[in-house]
């Protein structure tokens, strides 16, 4: 079944990253409540296991050109596989990660995929608090 599609671009091999809009839920759907609202998400491009924030408002500077949404029949399922707590004290706002798998891999599988990713320098919570990767 054709659905929404958010697609963007990996921030380091420029391969298109798709992630279900349904999956993904409200995240993008609500207008911008402040001008200070990151609003991301972490998203692991298929290709090169690069993770990187990624965002679908236009005011976020994690919005690039080029981004798009798309209506189409994914090819691999949009994946929660994980969150990333804020190291700021007081900020309750995790960075959830998103991977794209399909439907069979086996948990086994998704933990070795999750052991080999790269995790983008600029890593940050919705709130913009960098996240270090201990
Ligand atoms: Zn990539
Ligand atoms: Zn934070």
């Amino acid at each position: 079944m054709p659905e929404v599609l958010y697609v963007f671009l990996c921030k380091s091999c420029g391969m298109p990253i798709r992630l279900q809009a349904q999956t993904l839920g409200r995240i993008f759907q609500a207008p911008v409540s402040q001008a200070t609202d990151i609003d991301s998400v972490g998203a692991v491009c298929f290709h090169c296991k690069h993770v990187a924030n990624y965002s679908f408002h236009r005011s976020s500077p994690d919005c690039r050109p080029g981004y798009r949404s798309e209506v189409a029949n994914p090819i691999r399922e949009t994946v929660y596989a994980k969150q990333l707590r804020c190291g700021e004290e007081n900020c309750k706002t995790p960075l959830r990660i998103y991977a794209q798998w399909s439907e069979s891999t086996t948990d086994e599988e998704r933990e070795k995929d999750i052991a080999i990713w790269k995790w983008d320098a600029d890593l940050h919570c919705p709130r913009g608090h960098k996240i270090e990767i201990a």
